[in-house]
């Protein structure tokens, strides 16, 4: 019987997500029993021609990690989208930008000159930075165009399903693949995880009380923080009830705050507006008395 075909591509990504394939453990080979791996950069030496040879939707599925940044990265999500019947958005640098997102609050020109020039531990005397075309005498060197923005994977093409996390956790992984080979996949457009707040499955959500209010906001290094209660009743900023659960808590468990990387739950357009609009709601209060003006105005300017 033949197998499905199935690849693994990698964007502007830091590989976590390729760490979380391999770390499905003796899964993988069930993974492998199941299917036939046609691209995995990462893992095996597949090359661009080899999925330029498949016919258009002899993929069944390609899962994509990392946002796009480059002229390459574009090219070859745009390849695997007309070679594959399904896209599956992995991790949160495809489904919302994630860590290479943060690039967009700097122009391409400001980031070459901190990477290349103004970082303490660089050493470039001549201030060379990347061309896209190098003449070595014998020959040209090209590299893809870097682009102005980071775009996340459906701002490039269509996108069929989104695993978020970062990594998305192994039992989300595994469900997805077994979804995907027993053919019980939910609509289109679904992100495989459960559609609850962090906040209704975290371990400490019992310590929240109803009226909580903040009336400084701490980092997390500045205090020694309880393991056991609600990181907001610690006057630490938790993502958790902006946040869509399904990663097994592992920051929290870790005694890290929920820093969001599910992104939101359906029906919820901007995670960052809805995560400000509950924070704003319960900071400047001392009990049931509301700060000062300036009291809020301090607060914000130490913030
Ligand atoms: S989602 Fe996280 S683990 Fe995956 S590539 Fe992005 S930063 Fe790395
Ligand atoms: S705010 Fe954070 S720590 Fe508190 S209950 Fe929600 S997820 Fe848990």
């Amino acid at each position: 019987m033949t197998k499905p075909k199935v690849a693994f591509y990698w964007c502007a990504s830091c590989g976590g997500c390729e760490e979380a394939v391999v770390d499905l453990n003796e899964d993988i080979l069930k993974v492998t029993d199941a299917v036939d791996i046609v691209l995995w950069p990462v893992a095996l030496d597949f090359k661009k021609k080899d999925v330029e040879a498949l016919s258009d939707g002899e993929i069944a599925v390609s899962f994509i990690n990392g946002a796009v940044r480059t002229a390459e990265q574009e090219e070859m999500v745009k390849l695997l989208s007309q070679k594959s019947g399904l896209i599956v958005a992995f991790g949160s640098c495809a489904h919302l930008g994630g860590i290479p997102g943060l690039g967009n609050f700097c122009t391409r020109d400001e980031i070459f000159q901190t990477a290349y020039k103004d970082s303490p531990s660089t050493e470039n005397p001549e201030g060379t930075v990347p061309q896209e075309k190098t003449d070595i005498g014998i020959g040209e060197l090209t590299l893809p165009e870097f682009y102005d923005t980071v775009k996340t994977l459906d701002q490039t093409i269509s996108v069929d399903y989104y695993l978020p996390g970062c990594p998305p956790p192994p039992d989300l992984i595994m469900n997805a693949i077994n979804a995907i080979l027993t053919g019980q996949l939910p609509e289109k457009g679904a992100v495989l995880a459960p559609n609850k707040a962090q906040c209704d499955t975290c371990p400490r959500a019992d310590t929240r009380p109803e009226k909580l209010s903040m009336a400084e906001i701490k980092r997390p290094w500045e205090i020694k923080i309880d393991p056991e209660k609600c990181f907001l009743v610690q006057d630490l900023i938790c993502l958790g009830p902006a946040t869509r659960s399904g990663c097994g808590e592992t920051c929290i468990r870790a005694n890290m705050p929920c820093r969001g990387c599910f992104g939101p739950v359906d029906g919820v357009i901007d995670q960052g507006a809805r995560a400000l609009s509950a924070i704003a709601s319960i900071l400047g209060l001392e009990g049931e008395e509301k700060m000062t003006e300036e009291g809020i105005q301090e607060l914000i300017n130490r913030s």
